[in-house]
């Protein structure tokens, strides 16, 4: 059995991504709490003290199924990766008034404006006669997040804001949250971290700072040409082409982690993730635990990489629907 000094074990846990601590804890029952730890540990950290009632905030994002996503879930999964000001909730269309209430009435936050809504170009990009602002950007953290108007599996988004941080609430289309995350504008916002559980899509190439996006290889979505340059500028690798991307150099078409016809679900082989509860205080303290029967299965659309990868296509039309778990699991 590996042995860890004890007073380094939390600064070593401190920089392992989702696959670092899915391995870590598989090591023993003790590695398996200490990594749940991390995880809880990074999600409350990323409230930055704004969320005065910690427990019953957690309690609510349970009760309501909803889950972490966005640029908090990157952070928290894939730690290199900075952890921004706010939080982006996703939640099953039917409790989206349910998570505003939460926020308003029982932690005071107040609508506001989104910084999203902004479409020009941070200023430092223009200021040519000084030379240190225009060789380091001065990204803003919201430049980060693209308007969600592109994503055909959000219905509305509200913005809530307390003192400096902010909450984004972004309503799902349907009764599950994570349909939209597949349909965000780049692969490595397939990640969620919730009560139940938590899945990044595309582990290995978001580790590598690689992110996969439907629409054409230079041309990005529409509306997100400012959150494209500065993910680009944060060193980011954005492409649709997934192929080069690929470990073997070869596509696998259907089976592939990325090509555009990919049958892909959060929880499949592809997928880094787990249950956020120790083994041990499932079995022993018998705490509330669902395994989630529904989960979202999807394929990125956009052009193949060659006639080979299904059936002779050259493009195919981005999809997801909800499905159930083990019917997905016998495909
Ligand atoms: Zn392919």
């Amino acid at each position: 059995m590996p042995t860890m000094l004890p007073e380094l074990t939390s600064e070593i846990f401190g920089y392992l991504d989702v696959k670092g601590l899915g391995r870590a804890r598989c090591v023993n029952t003790t590695w398996d709490m200490y990594a749940c730890a991390i995880l809880f540990k990074r999600v409350e950290r990323l409230t930055n003290g704004a969320i005065n009632q910690y427990d019953q905030f957690v309690s609510m994002l349970a009760d309501a199924h909803s889950v972490i996503a966005g640029l908090g879930a990157l952070h928290v999964l894939f730690p290199a990766y900075p952890a921004p000001p706010f939080l982006e909730i996703f939640t099953p269309d039917d409790e989206y008034h349910g998570v505003i209430n939460f926020l308003m009435s029982r932690e005071h936050f107040s609508p506001a404006l989104p910084p999203t809504m902004r479409r020009k170009l941070p200023a430092a990009a223009a200021v040519d006669h000084d030379a240190e602002a225009a060789s380091v950007p001065r990204w803003k953290p919201s430049d980060f997040v693209a308007p969600r108007a592109g994503n055909r599996g959000v219905r509305e988004v509200a913005y809530l804001t307390k003192g400096t941080f902010a909450v984004f609430v972004v309503r799902t289309t349907v009764g599950l949250p994570t349909y939209a995350l597949p349909a965000e504008w780049n692969s490595a916002l397939a990640n969620y971290i919730g009560a139940f559980d938590y899945q990044s899509a595309y582990p290995d190439l978001t580790a590598a700072g690689r992110a996969l996006m439907d629409a054409g290889r230079d041309r990005a979505p529409a509306g997100v040409q400012t959150t494209v340059a500065a993910w680009r500028g944060h060193g980011w690798a954005l492409s649709s082409d997934w192929q080069p991307w690929s470990a073997s150099g070869r596509c696998n078409g259907v089976a592939s982690v990325g090509c555009a016809c990919a049958r892909r679900y959060f929880g499949d082989r592809h997928c880094a993730g787990g249950v956020p509860l120790p083994v041990r205080s499932r079995v022993e303290r018998m705490v509330a635990y669902e395994e989630p029967m529904e989960t979202t299965f999807w394929w990125r659309g956009g052009g193949m990489c060659s006639a080979d990868c299904h059936e002779g296509m050259d493009s195919m039309a981005s999809g997801a629907r909800v499905s159930l778990k083990p019917v997905l699991q016998g495909l």
